[in-house]
């Protein structure tokens, strides 16, 4: 199966390169295709998100990617398409999940004994963060020198879609709790209807539990009673913050896989930036992105690879071979072998 492949910059090409190494290890049958993406597009395309980098993404319906530096990056973004209409979209990152139609952001936040503190050593949920509306619709302005304000949209449509995805990864994966996260009591109507929404959802799957928490007591009860929360479905803003979290807690930001996901096609990234502090130096923390690798042989149905590849990083975690995020002295690529060695 071919996959497309967006290094990105910063430690993205190094992250990039750990995974696939990886993933070749596991002989799946997996093909690479390179997708200009950034600063390698706006060489090659005079655009940092082509029309054609897009239209490869969609052909092939899965890609990885690695991160993109925000600071070049950062700011509004139009998109023009061969029929001529655009959009404008607010950041890089969110240029692409909207022009790929894709609708929310699985992020899970899963312990690791000696690396995660004691409180969060068993901790195992998963943030399914909207991805589509919320503060980041683009629609701001500023007043003059005095005031700006912001849209924060929120359609029926896409808190159903993104409720819906949630409950059925529920039941698909044996997970028996649903949690709204908002802020229903001071934003009543928009949060509210956010709350609605998924209250309207949750009727309609009886066998998984659900409730719900404003996004201050969830932040609270995340840190200190993470056994609290399941599977947590919340807005695109609630979601960012609470994602970085779980990573923290899990250990370092290093650590935290995710995936953007739509109708018709799939895009796995780590939940951090392109970290320009430690670019080039062959330090940073591979597993972020190998854990987004596992979860894109989920998505592929590869399954039996996907569990053994995880197991092999959680080993390789707790056998002590780190990089430096988390106390070691391993280089990117030696973790990577050390993976691979354990895979059998
Ligand atoms: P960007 O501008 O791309 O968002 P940033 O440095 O502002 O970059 P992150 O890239 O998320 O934000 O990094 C925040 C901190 O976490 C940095 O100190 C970075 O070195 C560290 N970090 C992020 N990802 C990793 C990783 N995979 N391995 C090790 N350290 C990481």
């Amino acid at each position: 199966m071919k996959i497309g492949v967006l290094k990105g910059d910063g430690i993205g090409p190094e992250l990039v390169e750990a995974t696939l190494f990886v993933l070749d290890a596991c002989k799946v049958g997996l093909e690479w295709v390179d997708i200009p993406i950034a600063n390698e597009a706006l060489v090659k395309y005079n655009h940092p998100i082509p029309q054609e980098s897009l239209a490869t993404i969609r052909e092939l319906k899965v890609a990885i990617k690695g991160p993109i530096s925000v600071d070049k990056m950062k700011g509004r973004i139009t998109c023009v398409h061969k029929d001529g209409s655009a959009h404008t979209y607010p950041s890089f990152n969110n240029a692409i999940r909207r022009e790929l139609g894709l609708f929310v952001c699985p992020r899970p936040s899963k312990g690791i004994p000696g690396i995660s503190d004691p409180l969060h050593e068993t901790m195992d949920l998963i943030i399914m963060r909207e991805i589509t509306e919320d503060a980041y619709s683009a629609i701001e302005h500023r007043i003059g020198n005095v005031a700006a304000e912001c849209v924060k949209l929120c359609t029926r449509e896409a808190v159903e879609r993104v409720t819906r995805y949630s409950f059925d990864y529920a039941r698909k994966n044996k997970r028996k709790k649903v949690t709204c996260v908002h802020k229903a009591n001071a934003i009543s109507i928009t949060d509210g209807f956010f709350l609605e929404c998924f209250r309207d959802v949750a009727k309609t799957y009886p066998d998984i539990e659900s409730d719900d928490y404003f996004v201050d007591a969830a932040t609270y009860y995340f840190v200190k009673r993470p056994e609290m929360f399941d599977v947590i479905v919340t807005t695109n803003q609630y979601g960012d913050i609470l994602s970085d979290l779980g990573a923290a807690l899990m250990g370092s930001l290093g650590l935290g896989p995710g995936g953007n996901i739509g109708t018709e096609a799939a895009v796995f990234e780590a939940c951090h930036g392109s970290a320009p502090d430690i670019a080039g130096k062959g330090i940073a923390n591979p597993t972020s992105l190998i854990l987004s690798g596992v979860m894109m042989l989920r998505h592929i149905g590869v399954y039996e690879m996907a569990d053994r590849i995880e197991k092999a990083v959680r080993e390789t975690l707790i056998s002590g071979v780190r990089t430096p995020d988390i106390g070691g002295t391993s280089g990117t690529m030696e973790f990577a072998r050390n993976v691979v060695s354990r895979l059998g």
